[in-house]
C-alpha cells in the first residue's frame, strides 16, 4: 500500500503546534499577531505557509525556531516539548533539530563558500575533515562546484541563497525553517534555487516549512497552509 508521508496524522510529526499565541505591545496597545496556530508537520513533508505580508509568518517561524520565548500554547519539536524550556535549552534543539534559511542569506562576508558551510558543523564536534566532505557534496549537489573557495561578495544572488541552502541542511535537520527563502531573487532566479532547494530537502529526507507570499511557488510543496487573522486555514 502507498502511503505518501504527506499525512501528519500517519506519522509522528517533527513539529506540532498546539494553540500556539503571541502578541507584542506596541506603544500601550497589544497586538495579537498569532492567535491560536494548530499544525502537525510529519517527517520529510513540505510545506508552505502562505500569508500577506504582515499576517506573522515570520512571527510563526520565530516561535518554532526557539529564536525566543514569550509566545503561549505548546510547541513541540521531534517530539520534545519546547515550551517552557530555558534559554540554552533551547539552543540545544535547535543545533540538533533545526536549520534555517532567510531572505537574506546571512553568510559570514569574511569566509568563503565552504568555510560558510563548514562551521555550524563544528559545534556538533565531528571532525573538520568530515564537515568539509559534507559541505563539498551539499554545494555540488547545488550546483556550486565550481564556487566553493569564493566569499559571498563574489557570488551572485541566488548562488548566496544557495550557498545558505547548503548551511542550513548542513548538520542533517529533521526540520528546515525558511523564511521567504527566494523573496530578494528576481524571478527567475528565484523559480531555479526553489527547485534546487525543494529538491535537496526531498533527496535529504528533512521536513520544511517553507514562508511565502508566492502562491505560484507555493503549489510545488507538498502542502499548503494559510495564516489568516492569527489562525492558520
Ligand atoms: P510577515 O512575516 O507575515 O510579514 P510578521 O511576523 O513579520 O509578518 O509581522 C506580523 C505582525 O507582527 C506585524 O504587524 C508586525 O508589525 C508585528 N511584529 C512582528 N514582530 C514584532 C516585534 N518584535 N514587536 C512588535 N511588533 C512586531
Ligand atoms: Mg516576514
Amino acid at each position: 500500500m502507498s502511503d505518501p508521508v504527506i499525512n501528519p496524522m500517519r506519522a509522528e510529526a517533527v513539529v506540532r503546534l498546539t494553540d500556539v499565541t503571541r502578541s507584542f505591545e506596541q506603544g500601550g496597545v497589544t497586538i495579537d499577531v498569532l492567535r491560536g496556530v494548530n499544525l502537525a508537520v510529519a517527517p520529510g513533508e513540505i510545506v508552505a505557509l502562505l500569508g500577506p505580508s504582515g499576517s506573522g509568518k515570520s512571527t510563526m517561524l520565530q516561535a518554532i525556531g526557539l529564536l525566543e520565548g514569550g509566545f503561549g500554547g505548546r510547541i513541540e519539536i521531534a517530539g520534545i516539548d519546547a515550551s517552557n524550556l530555558g534559554k540554552n535549552d533551547r539552543a540545544a534543539v535547535r543545533r540538533d533539530h533545526i536549520g534555517f534559511v532567510y531572505q537574506f542569506h546571512h553568510l559570514l562576508p569574511d569566509f568563503n563558500a565552504i568555510e560558510n558551510v563548514v562551521l555550524p558543523q563544528l559545534i556538533t564536534g565531528k571532525p573538520r575533515a568530515e564537515c568539509e566532505a559534507r559541505a563539498k557534496e551539499l554545494l555540488t549537489a547545488l550546483g556550486l562546484g565550481q564556487r566553493l573557495e569564493h566569499r559571498p561578495s563574489k557570488l551572485s544572488g541566488g548562488e548566496q541563497q544557495r550557498v545558505a541552502v547548503a548551511r542550513a541542511l548542513a548538520n542533517r535537520p529533521h526540520l528546515v525553517l525558511a523564511d521567504e527563502p527566494t523573496g530578494n531573487l528576481d524571478e527567475a532566479t528565484a523559480d531555479v534555487v526553489l527547485r534546487q532547494f525543494l529538491s535537496l530537502v526531498r533527496e535529504e529526507g528533512s521536513a520544511a516549512l517553507v514562508a511565502t507570499h508566492n502562491e505560484r511557488l507555493a503549489a510545488q510543496m507538498d502542502r499548503v497552509v494559510r495564516l489568516h487573522d492569527g489562525v492558520l486555514a
